[in-house]
């Protein structure tokens, strides 16, 4: 197959939900229906031992909630579908935000009864400044939840763009009957399922047909009435709006009774874009260029306790990769060979052999592949867009051991690189490190991770800080002149970006009066 046909049947997409509303059991069930996986349970049972070799994961455990993100891949009517799975918790939306950055579509999950959920809403809105296509999916029909008309109308404004339903539930909860299909105009019948992927649904043809109307009663007459609202009142689908992120199309189902995942596929397939070109600060890079190119947009540190290895996630831009290429990390120019790359394929870790555009392969490495850098066969790419955001929560960190101060320096500059806190450096000699993040846990999480991986008993304190903004000026003087007058409060991150450091917005207002000429940034991007 040429380079472009294998561009061509990818599909590289996002599931992001708020917790509970069933994006593990939706995961699971693509694959099992992709039939990467035979028996549902898998993906559970693998989060699940993941916990036990991991002591880190404690933490994960014991909230409940998914913290590390996966890569998962399938084929589907001869499609290569890469699914990269995003933490619910908000406390990590940071890493999500970033993988948000290398998909080209997202599977949005909804609880039929919670509606548009906050976690959700904040994913959105990185989906929507990307103009990232969205395919909903409304889950957990089999309980009784809120009106699908209610629902669609909470997407559309909370989303601001118009939701096509292309299939309608008939009843809900113990009345559930089943979907269906408006495009196809057939109704397939709900059969509770747990295991196995259901071959033999039955289908029944027609919304006109009495067969429906004698079986499903009230639930249907009204279903019936709703179908036909819509098909008067919302607009017709437009493949173009959807792919501009102006449109999506919603399925209803029950992802736990196996029930509504095939429409899903098969919009993954059908509607669902190939990777597309990516904006590099020297030029426009094309998936279907011969030369192999790809992006670093997650780092994990210690993914397998026994081997301490990190793993850079990158995922193709352009090219083929082949195992045992040659690679140029554009940041420092420097060469490497990786021969143990790894691919997600159904959900082991295997050795790649070959990759594209779209695929995401992971690199063990120890500490030359960062965030945001870029590999190439050799020229300079750098590409744009891989978000920083600023911190809203500091504490201050001290070693309890002052002969452990290097470890603590070595476990903050990995971890900030991997991107699970950001570390600041203040500018005034013998200030403490700040460690800056978006949500509590994350502290947490490092503060465990930095006793666990690195050996080190931190004490992390309060900051007098709360909010910061990098800073920037096209007048080096200015920005110098600002710099000196705030030395307090001025702080270098990992990659020596400036940040000003602040406690309250009232001073962030009085700093942009008295300093026009200095920009305050409230986003970084790589580079
Ligand atoms: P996640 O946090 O979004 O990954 O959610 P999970 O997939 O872990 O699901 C959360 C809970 O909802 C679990 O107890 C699931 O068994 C349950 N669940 C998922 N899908 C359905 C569904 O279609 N119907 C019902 N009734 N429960 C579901």
């Amino acid at each position: 197959m040429s380079i472009s046909q294998e561009v061509a049947r990818r599909r590289t997409f996002a599931i992001i939900s708020h917790p509970d509303a069933g994006k593990t059991t939706l995961t699971e069930k693509l694959l099992l229906f992709a039939g990467a996986i035979q028996i549902a349970g898998s993906v559970k049972a693998r989060k699940a031992s993941r916990h036990a070799s991991s002591d880190w994961m404690e933490i994960e455990k014991q909230r409940g909630i998914s913290v590390a993100s996966s890569v998962m891949q399938m084929e589907y009517r001869g499609c290569v579908l890469n699914l990269l799975d995003t933490p619910g918790h908000q406390d990590f939306s940071e890493d999500t935000y970033r993988v948000l950055t290398a998909v080209d579509a997202a599977l949005m999950v909804i609880d039929a009864a919670n509606g548009v959920e906050p976690q959700t809403l904040r994913l959105l809105q990185v989906c929507r400044a990307r103009n990232t296509p969205i395919i909903t999916f409304i889950n957990k029909l089999d309980r009784e939840v809120q009106e699908p008309l209610n629902l669609l109308a909470e997407i559309e404004s909370h989303l601001g763009m118009d939701a096509v339903p292309f299939s309608w539930p008939v009843g809900m909860g113990r009345l559930f009957g089943g979907v269906f299909d408006i495009r196809r105009n057939r109704m397939r019948v709900f059969r509770a399922g747990q295991e196995r992927r259901g071959d033999h649904d039955e289908i029944i043809e027609g919304l006109d047909n009495p067969l429906i109307a004698e079986r499903f009663g009230d639930s249907f007459a009204k279903a019936h009435e709703e179908i036909e609202l819509i098909a008067a009142a919302a607009p017709a689908f437009d493949h173009a709006a959807f792919l501009a992120g102006r449109q999506t199309p919603v399925f209803f189902g029950s992802a736990i009774n196996n029930f509504g995942v095939q429409e899903v596929l098969d919009a993954l397939v059908d509607l669902a874009p190939k990777p597309g070109p990516r904006t590099a600060l020297q030029r426009e890079v094309q998936p279907e260029e011969p030369k192999f190119s790809g992006v670093v947009f997650k780092v994990q540190a210690n993914m397998d306790p026994a081997h301490r290895d990190r793993v850079a996630f990158v995922r193709v831009s352009s090219g083929r990769f082949d195992r045992g290429m040659r690679l140029t990390v554009s940041r420092t120019g420097k060469e490497i060979r990786p021969n143990n790359v790894v691919s997600f394929l159904s959900q082991r870790r295997e050795l790649v052999d070959q990759a594209y555009a779209g695929d995401v392969i992971g690199i063990p490495n120890h500490g030359v592949l960062q965030l945001g850098d870029v590999l190439t066969e050799g020229e300079t790419l750098q590409f744009t867009g891989l978000p920083f955001f600023a911190p809203e929560l500091f504490q201050a960190v001290e070693v309890k051991d002052p002969l452990r101060i290097k470890q603590l320096r070595t476990g903050l500059i990995q971890l900030g690189e991997e991107g699970a806190i950001q570390v600041f450096r203040p500018e005034a000699v013998g200030g403490s490190l700040l460690l800056g993040a978006i949500g509590q846990l994350q502290f947490e999480v490092v503060a465990h991770r930095l006793k666990h991986e690195y050996g080190v008993d931190a004490r992390l304190m309060p900051s007098r800080y709360n909010m910061a903004r990098w800073i920037t000026s096209d007048d080096p003087k200015d920005l110098r002149k600002f710099m000196d007058a705030n030395a307090a409060h001025i702080a270098y991150d990992v990659v020596d970006a400036t940040a000003f450091l602040l406690s309250s917005p009232a001073q962030l207002r009085v700093a942009q009066e008295l300093y026009p000429k200095v920009q305050f940034h409230v986003m970084r991007e790589h580079g």
